[in-house]
């Protein structure tokens, strides 16, 4: 989609510090980082948000997973981190290209707000 931020991040036509690209997962530093790792990992085919994955996405939503474990290890917060998926406006979505936050690098509070 080309209005959709990230997949011009994806395709290049943006610009992000991406850690991690593969045929499928695009991973790159947040603008606003919320923890001294915040880390997003994306799909690379545009997937609005978790209301809309499908069976067949399966194998592909596992490999978020995996990309944000070996992330984690990379970044050195191995021993603390926290995976976050807001769907939907009233959790805080703000871009509607599904994406895993990694957050670490200092104690995280639970529940969040
Ligand atoms: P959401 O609120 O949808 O769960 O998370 C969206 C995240 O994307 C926010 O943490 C926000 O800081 C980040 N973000 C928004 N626009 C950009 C951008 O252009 N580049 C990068 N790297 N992050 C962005
Ligand atoms: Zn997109």
């Amino acid at each position: 989609m080309s209005d959709c931020i990230f997949c011009r991040i994806v395709s290049g036509k943006a610009p992000a510090r991406i850690v991690y690209q593969d045929e499928d997962v695009t991973a790159f530093h947040d603008l606003n980082p919320r923890a001294p790792t915040h880390i997003l990992i994306v799909p690379n085919r545009h997937i609005a948000g978790v209301d809309r994955v499908e069976e067949a996405d399966a194998a592909l939503l596992g490999k978020l997973f995996v990309v944000a474990r070996h992330l984690a290890e990379q970044e050195g917060v191995g021993n603390g981190y926290r995976l976050v998926i807001n769907n939907g406006s009233l959790a805080g979505q703000s871009v509607f290209h599904l994406h895993v936050h990694l957050l670490g690098g200092r104690p995280l509070s639970w529940p969040p707000g």
